[in-house]
């Protein structure tokens, strides 16, 4: 395999981009080697700019969820252009996909669109922070809502009462708003909830975590956090920013069938446009400015070619309910072919897997939070993704990250998919 003319961009890039990337994770740093430059994509492939092409696993980290290039987007971006790329104006398209966004998703009642998923976190939390009339807030270890200030913290130690910032740049005074708690223990968030009594605004949380690698909610826990928050006043977030529309048409919250107050979109929600939306119950959601008091705005939100293909994706999955069963039909041939082969291999490395989101960890004890999902080998994780990048197969250059399927990815792929595993797998053994 070729790379010559990636790595000269990459050289190239580091002279006036920070790191040669506009976005931390593509620089590589987790898996070793340069990062690839992509010139183009299509379908299941993506193109590098050597001519390389390689079965795509992120599909830019979720929003390709009918793989690239999809017609039917294409050809409504192509047609919104022609009337112009942005009017700082109300347009009746933002209005057709806060309707439809409100009958896909019921616990949205009421809907405000942004351009990203960070933006959509830090204004849920803002909002939820005016509404309550409290200042802190829950968020689970190893969880990512964007990089907001106040979701840059990280893991705490022992009691777990004040977090300190993750980042050089954000504030010990945000910091000590943001509260901590292990995903999946429910303990955790009852005592958080004791010692802050009346303080706690909101809880945030990924409902199925795709951000310290896949990890799924234990039976019960969503519907104990449910209870909790109802019970104290607490406004319960899911950022579905990664699950919203993947999982099921309604999301995470529809699978599982619990019901937060607030929910972030965002990836699929744009149709691969850059789009982020958060809505909710009504009542909170009338605290936003101009209804209410709580200030959000966007120059480019709403913007008339990001809404064009983000309800073309929309109105595609919400009549194709097809899509879903595809999509978990690949998920389960994938990851059961990939842990037949580990087992034909004695290995037992830990596959956790829901619907098109799956991740191989390199461990063989369960990964149910961020304390287990450490232990995870990445070196070897490197090693394996290297290996797959060598037989074509584009993964997330980090252990920690789910991978995402597309509709895209026929039986015949799945199949080549599964020899690159296999002889990966051989290879990094020895
Ligand atoms: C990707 C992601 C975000 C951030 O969205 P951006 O569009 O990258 O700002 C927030 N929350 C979750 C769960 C995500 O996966």
């Amino acid at each position: 395999m070729q790379i010559s003319e990636s790595k000269r961009l990459f050289a190239h890039a580091q002279n006036f981009i920070p790191g040669g990337v506009n976005s931390p994770v593509r620089a590589f740093r987790a898996v070793g080697g340069d990062p690839i430059f992509i010139k183009k994509a299509d379908g299941a492939y993506i193109f590098d700019e050597d001519g390389n092409a390689y079965i795509e696993m992120i599909n830019s980290w979720g929003p390709m969820i009918l793989g690239h290039n999809h017609p039917m987007i294409k050809e409504a971006v192509i047609k919104a252009m022609e009337n112009g790329t942005s009017f700082g104006a109300p347009t009746a398209r933002e209005v057709e996909i806060a309707e439809l966004i409100v009958k896909m998703v019921p616990s949205v009642e009421k809907v405000r669109m942004v351009n990203s998923g960070t933006e959509a976190t830090m204004s849920a939390i803002r909002v939820a922070r005016g509404y309550t009339g409290r200042d802190k807030f829950i968020k689970m270890e190893g969880h990512y809502h964007g990089h907001g200030d106040s979701f840059l913290i990280s893991a705490g130690s022992g009691a777990i009462t004040m977090g300190n910032p993750d980042s050089p740049g954000v504030t010990v005074g945000t910091a000590k708003d943001t509260l901590l708690a292990p995903y999946n223990d429910l303990h955790a968030v009852e005592n958080l909830v004791q010692a802050n009594k009346g303080e706690i605004a909101a809880l945030i949380i990924e409902p199925v975590p795709g951000n310290m690698g896949l990890t799924l909610p234990l039976p019960g826990y969503l519907e104990g956090l449910r209870e909790i928050c109802t019970r104290e006043g607490i406004v319960l977030i899911f950022d579905e920013v990664m699950t919203g529309f993947r999982l099921a048409k309604g999301g995470a919250q529809e699978l599982f069938g619990v019901t937060p107050d607030m929910t972030t979109l965002g990836k699929i929600i744009g149709g691969g446009m850059p789009v982020g939306a958060y809505g909710g119950k009504k009542e909170i959601m009338e605290f936003v400015s101009p209804a209410g008091p709580v200030y959000q705005a966007g120059t480019l939100s709403g913007n008339p070619i990001a809404m064009a293909a983000g309800l073309a994706m929309l109105r595609h999955l919400d009549t194709h309910p097809e899509v879903y069963a595809s999509l978990n039909q690949i998920g389960r041939k994938i990851t059961e072919g990939i842990v037949k082969i580990n087992l034909d291999l004695n290995l037992n490395y830990t596959v956790n897997h829901i619907g098109s989101m799956y991740s191989l960890f390199f461990t063989d004890s369960p990964v149910v939070d961020f304390e287990s999902a450490k232990k995870s080998d990445t070196a070897l994780f490197g090693t394996y993704f290297q290996a797959m990048l060598k037989r074509g197969v584009y993964l997330a250059p980090s252990q920690f990250e789910s991978l995402f399927l597309s509709t895209a990815l026929t039986d015949g792929l799945i199949e080549v998919v599964l020899s690159a595993h296999k002889e990966s797998m051989k290879e990094i053994l020895g």
